[in-house]
């Protein structure tokens, strides 16, 4: 596969009056690459997205896909990027089959090509059982995948994907995951947007995190979770809850000033975040059992995009209300760290990325 970028945007920016909703964002994906494109509500995304399928006009800077300026060749970036978006749309009396055949007709396929395209679109996406059901009574994850077959129908090099797992249930999920690893194994560059993370972290191989119009974080998943280990989260069990206030005092003794420790007498667990390297842990681990507080278990909490996410947001949340400074230039992330509000997780509240 080429390593030329198939995107490229280049400080792209959009402004709305006085507000900037898109500052300055740089990013490349190669032919194949998965970009999981997450961001809180308002962040930035579907202002992008609009940029580089050509319904909006940056106010500065510039997109490209597969060298094409997506504002002044916007016919060309038509044909090469297929969008699925968030909504279906209503299609009342019409076939699966019908309904491709109209888009087909739409993206100017001949009539002598495109039943074996839209063949090929139905079995790439697993739909073809569903060719002669009527559209309106397909479920919301059968629509997915029509809705899918449909961006694909004119071969785009490029798919755009605005929350293809939402409300898919587990099975529809997994099957949908599988659709978009096959695509890019098939060479398409994809950018999928998603606030289901997990399922997101499993089908890219990318994350771009923005916040207020910024980008925070670029890069592999690897390099992000490398970013966030440079804290790491561990988690010290005891067997007696009564050692609880002693063994957090030996450890806020010998951890780094701005390494934060919190202490559950409730459950006998102490949960710190620090900077400290391995060697460091192990002799602070053998100071407390030396001292006799007996410890029933130790381990380091793993990191995942979900906390890379809440890392970031956490920080947009604690600062003084004005946009910091990027801190991201690819392909190497960038976190700011700072004081925060905190944020939730799975019902528990997060603090300077220690869940209490
Ligand atoms: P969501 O996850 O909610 O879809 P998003 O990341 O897609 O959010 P955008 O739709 O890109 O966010 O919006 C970014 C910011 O730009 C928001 O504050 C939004 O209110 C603002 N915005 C978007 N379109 C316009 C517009 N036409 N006029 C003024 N402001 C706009």
């Amino acid at each position: 596969m080429s390593h030329e970028p198939v995107i490229h945007t280049h400080e792209l920016t959009k402004k709305y009056g006085d507000f900037v909703a898109l500052d300055s964002l740089t990013i490349s994906l190669e032919q194949g690459q998965i970009l999981g494109f997450i961001g809180p509500n308002g962040a930035g995304k579907t202002t992008t997205i609009k940029i580089l399928v050509g319904l909006s006009r940056p106010t500065s800077g510039q997109a490209f896909v597969a060298g094409r300026n997506c504002e002044k060749d916007v016919r060309e970036i038509k044909r090469l990027i297929g969008y699925m978006p968030d909504v279906f749309g209503v299609y009342d009396n019409m076939r699966v089959r019908e309904y491709l055949d109209f888009f087909g007709a739409a993206f100017k396929i001949p009539r002598a090509l495109r039943a074996k395209r839209i063949d090929e679109c139905l079995e790439i996406t697993g739909s073809a059982y569903m060719s002669d059901r009527y559209v309106e009574a397909l479920s919301h994850g059968m629509k997915q995948r029509v809705a899918l077959a449909r961006t694909l129908l004119h071969d785009p090099k490029v798919l755009i994907l605005d929350e293809p797992a939402n409300g898919l249930d587990p099975q529809a999920r997994i099957e949908m995951r599988e659709v978009l690893l096959r695509l890019s194994d098939m060479g398409k560059t994809l950018i999928v947007t998603s606030h289901i993370l997990p399922e997101l972290a499993r089908v890219c191989d990318t994350v771009a995190i923005v916040t207020q119009g910024r980008l925070r974080m670029f890069g592999t998943l690897d390099q992000i979770m490398k970013q966030m280990r440079q804290r790491r989260l561990m988690e010290i069990v005891l067997v007696r809850q009564a050692d609880v206030a002693k063994a957090a005092a030996m450890l806020r003794d010998r951890l780094y000033s701005n390494d934060e420790v919190k202490p559950s007498e409730a459950s006998g667990e102490i949960v710190f975040s620090t900077g400290m390297e391995d060697g460091q842990i192990a002799e602070m681990l053998a100071g407390i059992t030396a001292a006799g507080v007996a410890v029933l278990q130790f381990r380091e909490v793993p990191l995942d995009l979900e906390d890379a996410f809440l890392e970031v947001t956490r920080t947009q949340l604690g600062g003084s209300g004005e946009r910091p400074a990027a801190t991201q230039t690819s392909p190497a992330p960038g976190v700011e760290h700072g004081a925060g509000t905190g944020s939730h997780k799975n019902g528990r509240h997060v603090t300077g990325g220690i869940r209490t």
